[in-house]
């Protein structure tokens, strides 16, 4: 097996683990048991860890980095059809004409 995510917190890492597991990727969370092993071990040894198998572990890896990483909520820039505004991609109408941001393919 093979670890493919670590984080501090254990709600973080139960997310990834759901997020395999809709994807049908197995996986098993290790030092969990946090309690009890504090002050034997440094504190960093103690995040909880999920494993995948070796088979999975490259699919696995991508979903993570696109959890991560992913794309983000940001819209492209768009020009305005109606005066040719630049318009920043939050915007759904054109502040300088009112004119509605045309849908792509419409
Ligand atoms: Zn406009």
């Amino acid at each position: 097996m093979k670890r493919v995510y670590t984080a501090e917190s254990i709600v973080q890492v139960t997310h990834v683990r759901n997020l395999l597991s809709a994807e049908g990727i197995r996986s098993e969370l290790r030092n969990d048991r946090l309690a009890g092993v504090i002050g034997e071990i440094p504190f960093l040894e103690t995040w909880p860890e999920l494993w995948v198998g070796e088979l999975d572990y490259e699919r696995a890896r991508e979903l993570v980095e696109q959890e991560l990483h992913g794309p983000g909520l940001e819209e492209p820039a768009w020009t305005c059809p109606g005066c040719g505004e630049r318009i920043e991609g939050q915007f759904t109408e054109c502040w300088n004409c009112g004119r509605e941001r045309a849908r792509t393919g419409a």
